[in-house]
């Protein structure tokens, strides 16, 4: 292995020639200032000569902003330290700087600072590159347009790669010129003269840096400005110093949207780096531009939107509001209409002239109730409609509400059935009225589209929270159904399934538009699921509030009114005329004032003549003092704490039904008012308790309080027959509970405690002796029996039997008799045998058995009158049924009504007008209707003659009523 070759130290010419080899920049300056020794790479990179590099101070080519930093660095060395790390720029012939980094040592004996640099030029410009790029980025991300971005772009260019002046321009299509929208620049940099020769030119496609970049649509270099021929702006550049420049476009695609221009105090090569990336940042420009302007299009939109919105909501709530005053006008004298076509129609009247107020009510009662349904959906619309919230019994509430809907069903065959699941609770707080809208509607509609087969309601209990439940509710029909793309519409207002279903079946399709939106704001959804021809089932969730035990439980549904003192306060004359009259045919004590203050001093009178009254009904809008403030009054007034109030508001004055709450009025009417509501609303508040003292008319005086007081069920789907048989018991002294049917009755007897049931035989759903079969099962299971006495108009031979063989224990026909129906409750019961009374012979061709009438109510006269008074207002309905059934030829439907009317007629003895109707019902049940015209004109002759009878036979009471009345008011007046 051989040694390595000796190393023999290089030669100063060795040296020389070894350090004229390096690019890399070797000097050594002296002490003084000049550089004593350069080598050839400085006159080959910055262009100089040897001896010009020599002859002159290194400072002097040094960039002036580095001039101060370089002599500190120079000191520094002179005092001993070396430098590795320094950066400054020198400038080359042609006017340019290079970036160099230094190191250098000193050797100080020599008075010789030996040192080397590295051109650091590239990398330099590549990192203010990417400042830039990094600066104008950030500026797009954040800028919200581009007026506010223009001045930012500049500004980070110019900082970043140290330019003085920086443009933009846009192209103005239409003058196909650029116009300078912004410029920045350095703030040390003087250029006033060209930034403001920059602002007042135009540059057309091909002049100048911007419209050389316009038109070739690429990004220009210039070295130098000054020199350029196609340079408009040369000489204030020369004069302000600026040399170099570039421009790019802004491109969106390959159109330019304008151009940006950059100024350098230096002469400068062309970076073809820098202009690469300054065309990438053109085009982010661009689609920044683009992105704007499809934002701004889209603010513009967006406000275009809400002004319509606005508007529309406008136009809604201008609709709405026009509906709910229309509304309230028409109600106005519709209120008269109504009123005095049900006053007309218990007047002595011809068959003609009932026959036209006939229609007149029922046209009356359609057009209200669209009024009621367009008012509703305006005030929902106007989110102006608040629910209630009173307590309220969910059976009873939907009970009655089926029964009023029953009519309908049976006419068409229907069979109509209402479940409520065990586990739903009864006593609740909600919107009563508001739940049997939704109830009547759905239900309704489910008779009107089904022609064979059921319609059933049926409630569940779905969840229980914070004392609040979620029911569920379902009316499911066998109808025509809706096809599945017809679904989602019925829900809005005004539109049907099929249009010309509208001829067919009427309608205006407010309907479910209503209740869906009752529906909501009782917190829950109302859906639709239904195939054609099969059926339909609308299912919606309601919550409520489960009421605390002890809270206050409707009252009874009937109670006594004869007699009852009542003050009406209504500053229009014809409504007081009507409430007058209606309150005198109820057989109540009206007493009529015009003002609040007439009321007040009424009131007082009536203290003092110790005849206080029961209920004051006042009209909320009154002129000086309206109802609202003689409400207040009473409430306040501790010696008024016996008087019910009755409040009458208008309609869409949502506000009013809000004040009576606050004034702890529950009952308020809306008008016009009908006399059926008037009646529930009279009812219901005197059966609500009194708040601090007891009433002070004694009412029930007539009644006959028995020595026990009995639980009685009455199962009748009369009405007329309910209430007889209601006000009997209650005139025995005991408490009655009404069902409309068999099946009622059941469920009644399973969830109830009774000690009598009273079972018609004939009803719909189930019938007596059906509800007897099956009651008597359950009480197989159960161990108990409770006796049940039928009650019918069955004057059929055979019939006492079958009901015993039913499993009846009794049997009373009727029309009732009091004494007779006293003796057979004490049989059924072990009750001390009332005194017995003679049965009084009857004259078979009397109109009305007188006697045995009076004898049937023991000779009260008032309850007589009120028997009288319901059966006059029921009979026209009746036979109004029955002549459709005869003119449809419907047998089922004639059977149901003659029967429903033999029902009444059987109350009051009459012979012949009860026979008149059993003839027709025996027509339909045997499907004979041959002689069906002819044996209904006969019945309605009876009718007449029998009405008349009864008029009579109640008139001479009633004057003498009406005299001691006068007499009470005048001593009313008198005191
Ligand atoms: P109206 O019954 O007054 O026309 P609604 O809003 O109550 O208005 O109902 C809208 C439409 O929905 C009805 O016209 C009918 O086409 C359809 N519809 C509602 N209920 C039923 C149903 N039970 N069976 C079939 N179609 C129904």
């Amino acid at each position: 292995m051989s040694a390595p070759a000796r190393f023999n130290p290089p030669t100063e010419d060795d040296l020389r020639e070894f350090i004229d080899l390096s690019i890399n920049f070797l000097c050594i300056a002296g002490t003084d200032g000049y550089f004593k020794h350069v080598n050839p790479a400085w006159e080959t990179t910055f262009g100089y000569t040897k001896e010009e590099v020599l002859s002159r101070p290194y400072l002097e080519f040094v960039h002036p902003n580095d001039r101060e930093a370089t002599i500190a660095e120079a000191t520094n060395i002179t005092s001993g330290r070396s430098t590795l790390s320094f950066e400054n720029r020198y400038r080359c012939k042609d006017g340019s700087y290079r970036w160099l980094l230094w190191s250098a040592v000193i050797r100080p004996e020599r008075g010789l600072i030996y040192c080397t640099a590295a051109d650091v030029t590239e990398r330099k410009r590549e990192a203010a590159r990417l400042a830039a790029q990094y600066a104008i980025t950030r500026v797009l991300a954040e800028a919200a347009t581009l007026a506010s971005a223009a001045p930012r772009i500049l500004q980070a260019v110019c900082e970043s790669l140290d330019w003085s002046v920086g443009a933009i321009w846009r192209v103005d299509q239409k003058d196909k010129v650029l116009r300078c929208v912004e410029t920045w620049h350095m703030p040390s940099a003087q250029v006033k003269e060209f930034d403001q020769g920059t602002h007042s030119r135009t540059f057309p496609p091909g002049v100048g840096l911007p419209g050389r970049v316009w038109s070739q649509a690429q990004p220009a270099w210039i070295e130098d400005v000054t020199r350029d021929a196609n340079f408009p702006r040369a000489s204030i550049a020369a004069q302000e110093g600026l040399h170099a420049a570039f421009g790019f476009p802004i491109l969106l695609g390959a159109e330019v949207l304008g151009v940006l221009e950059f100024f350098s105090n230096q002469i400068q090569q062309p970076d073809r780096r820098l202009l690469e990336m300054m065309s990438a940042i053109g085009s982010q420009i661009g689609q920044f531009i683009e992105r704007k302007e499809a934002e701004d299009a889209l603010r513009v939109y967006a406000r275009d939107l809400e002004v319509a919105r606005k508007r529309a909501e406008e136009a809604t709530r201008a609709k709405s509001e026009f509906l709910a005053n229309i509304s309230h006008e028409i109600r106005t004298p519709m209120n008269a209409m109504i009123g005095m076509t049900e006053l007309a129609l218990e007047t002595r009247i011809t068959r003609e002239q009932r026959e036209y107020l006939n229609a007149i009510q029922g046209s009356a009662d359609a057009l209200l109730t669209l009024v009621n349904d367009l008012l509703d959906f305006s005030k929902i619309e106007a989110r102006k409609l608040q629910l209630d919230r009173v307590g309220f019994n969910l059976r009873d509430a939907l009970e009655d509400t089926m029964r009023v809907l029953a009519p309908r069903a049976h006419q068409k065959e229907l069979e109509l059935a209402c479940d409520i699941h065990p586990d739903v609770p009864d006593a609740l707080v909600g919107d009563p009225l508001r739940l049997r809208q939704i109830v009547v509607n759905l239900v309704g509609n489910a008779i009107k589209f089904t022609e064979h087969g059921e319609v059933v309601l049926r409630v569940q209990a779905k969840s229980r929270r914070n004392g609040d439940a979620q029911l569920s509710f379902s009316v499911t029909d066998t109808g025509i159904g809706i096809p599945p793309e017809k679904q989602a519409g019925i829900f809005e207002a005004f539109s049907q399934a099929d249009s010309s279903t509208t001829r067919r079946y009427g309608g205006t399709g407010l309907g479910l538009a209503i209740s869906a939106q009752l529906v909501e704001l009782m917190g829950g959804r109302l859906s639709v699921e239904s195939r054609p021809r099969q059926g339909s089932t609308f299912h919606f969730t309601a919550v409520f509030e489960v009421q605390q035990p002890g809270m206050e439980k409707l009252p009874a549904r009937w109670r006594t009114l004869t007699d009852l003192p009542v003050l009406i306060v209504d500053d229009n004359a014809t409504n007081r005329r009507i409430l007058e009259e209606v309150f005198t045919n109820w057989h109540m004590r009206p007493v009529a004032v015009e003002s609040g203050a007439a009321a007040l001093g009424t009131l007082e009178k009536s203290l003092r003549a110790d005849q206080p009254f029961a209920v004051a009904l006042l009209d909320g809008h009154m002129p000086d003092m309206d109802g609202f403030s003689v409400a207040e009054r009473i409430s306040y007034d501790r010696r008024y704490a016996g008087i019910k109030l009755v409040m009458l508001t208008s309609a869409g004055q949502p506000e009013d039904v809000a004040r009576c709450r606050k004034l702890g009025i529950s009952a308020y009417l809306t008008k016009p008012i009908k006399q059926s509501e008037l009646f529930d609303v009279i009812v219901t508040a005197i059966g609500q308790p009194v708040v601090e003292r007891p009433r002070a008319p004694q009412r029930r005086k007539g009644a006959r309080t028995a020595e026990r007081t009995l639980q009685v069920l009455v199962a009748d789907d009369n009405q007329v027959n309910q209430l007889v048989a209601t006000r009997v018991f209650q005139k025995l002294g005991h408490r009655v509970t009404v069902v409309s049917n068999g099946r009622e009755a059941l469920s009644a007897v399973q969830a109830g405690k009774f000690d009598l049931i009273a079972m018609d035989v004939q009803m719909p759903e189930m019938d007596g002796f059906a509800a007897t079969n099956a009651i008597r099962s359950w009480e197989k299971a159960a161990g108990t029996h409770i006796p049940i006495m039928a009650m019918t108009a069955h004057a059929m031979k055979g019939d006492r039997e079958r009901c015993l063989a039913a499993g009846m224990d009794g049997y009373t026909s009727k029309p009732v008799r009091i004494r007779e129906l006293e003796q057979a409750i004490s049989q059924l019961i072990s009750l001390p045998e009332p005194p017995k009374i003679p049965v009084s012979e009857s004259d078979a061709n009397a109109v009305i058995d007188q006697a045995a009438l009076l004898a049937g109510v023991d000779g009260d006269r008032r309850l007589l009158r009120e028997f009288v008074r319901l059966f006059l207002a029921d009979w026209p309905q009746r036979l109004a049924e029955i002549k459709e059934a005869i003119r449809q030829g419907d047998t089922g439907a004639l059977g149901r009504a003659a029967h429903t009317l033999k029902g009444s007629v059987g109350n009051f003895a009459a012979q012949k007008a009860f026979a008149a109707s059993q003839r027709l019902e025996n027509m339909g049940r045997d499907g004979e209707l041959g002689s069906a015209g002819e044996a209904c004109v006969t019945l309605e002759s009876e009718l007449k003659i029998l009405s008349d009878e009864l008029r009579r036979l109640t008139k001479n009471s009633s004057i003498r009523k009406k005299q001691m009345d006068e007499d009470g008011r005048r001593k009313i007046g008198q005191a």
